[in-house]
């Protein structure tokens, strides 16, 4: 089942660090299988941006090993990556100096979409801005999408907030977590707010409590020096996860439009209780089967920088009060898998007595390795000898159920079109941001204060055993990944 395709405007789009790896692994394959898809009408332009010199030649060269490494099975197509190629061009250009920026200028076509995405180092982000605006590239059409991480602390995501809107209005900002463009995340908004079935019970009169695990297998090797900076707080749950439970926990909308989507994720954030310090299990992963550890993928024996945390929340409104959500995320872990899993309560009485055990249904939206969607109900187990309960998955693997021909695009394919289109819902808003970073910012200087060490645990096992007591204290455990 192909998806619709719906057209764009003829647009440009210049990637600064057009030779980095975000742009070789996610953002130039994107860029193929929009153009694949039809969806880069004639004259649309991709202009790759880096300090290295080279000619446009080189470049597509240099796009084309990308294409074969990371463009999977439609990169085969040698006909269409040459016509693909057709598309690029290359400046070599400095942003923290001259070097490029007239011959970018000279090449902008004027009041055409322009998207400039900053695949750089978030120490460039206000030079790339400050040097677009000097060199007369900002205009109405004009669009920045800015990576991650946006700001390392509330202070510092605050300065840079202001530092783009002196060059930019808030509406040209794109604020990209590429976990909101994947499919399931925004099917997560569909099943609640198309079907009439969940919402009347999406609160805490009948959900018990809300998990949310994005378990990664790899270490921090190779962006050691970002990481130790970072942690999986700053790296992961400021941004990924809280997105993730705003759109779990957020009031309906009035309508899908962004600013309307935005305002009901801040609510969310806005309602965040403070963890309090027995609620959190931070962890660091050691060696293992001649894998190093953090402290040697780092190079800092003392590291105190946490690779995994869980904590348990809650929000301070009428729909969430007394209804935990418990999150975790970490690296080396021993599987790679995201999900949501909302876990309802029990039925207030069991008309088939204890012997039938207890019973919940649970939500489960997955989000990798696969993406789909599950809702394990409760059901009589076959056969005589009397009534025995089991819990049978009602299954919406997006795979099966809309056959193998589905096209269901990259994150970053959504998500790029969606810059173009100049829709913004999927995108961070400026508030959205600093009320995260408000609430992530207390938890650290806390740690910091103490002198707070996170917990060994084993590489590719399921983090600290206190992260699995976090949830026994409760009488609850981990769904997904199991400790
Ligand atoms: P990277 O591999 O180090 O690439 C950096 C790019 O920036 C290169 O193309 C580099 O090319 C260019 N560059 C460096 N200094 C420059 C300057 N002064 N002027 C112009 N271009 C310059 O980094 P990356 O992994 O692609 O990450 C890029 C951004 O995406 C970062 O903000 C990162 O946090 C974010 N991000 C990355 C990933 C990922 O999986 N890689 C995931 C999420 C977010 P030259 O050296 O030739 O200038």
């Amino acid at each position: 089942m192909a998806s619709r395709i719906i057209p764009v405007d003829t647009f440009d789009l210049v990637v600064f660090g057009g030779t980095g790896d975000l742009a070789q692994r996610k953002i130039l394959p994107a860029l193929f299988k929009r153009f694949c898809a039809g969806q880069m009408p004639r004259g649309s332009r991709l202009i790759g941006a880096a300090r290295t010199t080279m000619d446009a030649a080189a470049y597509r060269d240099f796009v084309r090993g990308a294409l074969s490494e990371f463009g999977g099975e439609a990169a085969l197509d040698r006909s269409a990556v040459d016509a693909f190629c057709e598309k690029l061009t290359y400046v070599a250009i400095d942003a923290r100096g001259d070097q490029g920026w007239d011959t970018l200028s000279g090449m902008m076509v004027p009041d055409r979409v322009c998207a400039f995405y900053y695949s750089v180092g978030p120490g460039l982000f206000s030079d790339l801005s400050q040097r677009l605006h000097r060199h007369g590239l900002v205009h109405a059409n004009t669009r920045i999408v800015v990576e991650k991480p946006f700001g390392h602390d509330l202070d510092s995501a605050r300065a840079l907030n202001r530092e783009l809107s002196q060059h930019f209005e808030e509406s040209q900002i794109y604020r990209i977590d590429h976990y909101l463009g994947k499919e399931t995340v925004q099917n997560l908004m569909v099943v609640r707010f198309g079907n009439m079935l969940f919402e009347p019970l999406w609160n805490a009169q009948y959900i018990d409590h809300v998990q949310i695990t994005v378990a990664e297998t790899v270490g921090v090797r190779g962006r050691g020096e970002y990481y130790e900076n970072a942690g999986a707080m700053r790296d992961m749950m400021q941004n990924h996860l809280m997105q993730l439970l705003c759109l779990t926990a957020m009031e309906p909308p009035a309508m899908f439009e962004p600013d309307a989507v935005r305002d009901e994720k801040l609510k969310v954030i806005r309602a965040l209780d403070v963890v309090q310090p027995h609620h959190i299990v931070r962890g660091q992963y050691t060696a293992a089967d001649g894998h190093s550890s953090y402290r040697e993928d780092v190079d800092n024996p003392r590291s105190k920088t946490e690779s995994f945390i869980a904590l348990k929340c809650h929000l301070n409104n009428w729909r969430w009060a007394g209804t935990p959500f418990y999150l975790r995320t970490g690296k080396r872990l021993k599987e790679r898998d995201s999900e949501i899993t909302v876990v309802f309560k029990d039925t207030p009485h069991s008309i088939f007595g204890p012997e039938a055990g207890r019973h919940r249904n649970e939500l489960t939206i997955q989000l990798q390795p696969d993406e789909g969607i599950t809702l394990g109900v409760t059901i009589k187990e076959p056969g005589p000898g009397g009534m025995r309960l089991i819990d049978v998955p009602l299954d919406m693997s997006f795979a099966e159920a809309l056959g193998p021909d589905a096209d269901s695009p990259d994150a970053y394919e959504r998500l790029i079109m969606d810059v173009i289109r100049g829709n913004q819902t999927l995108f961070m808003r400026n508030d959205e941001v600093e009320a995260a970073w408000a609430w992530t910012d207390p938890i650290i200087r806390g740690w910091e204060a103490r002198g707070d060490a996170p917990k060994p645990y084993d590489s590719f096992s399921a983090g600290p055993d206190d992260a699995a007591m976090l949830m026994r204290r409760d009488g609850r455990e981990w769904r997904g990944m199991k400790h």
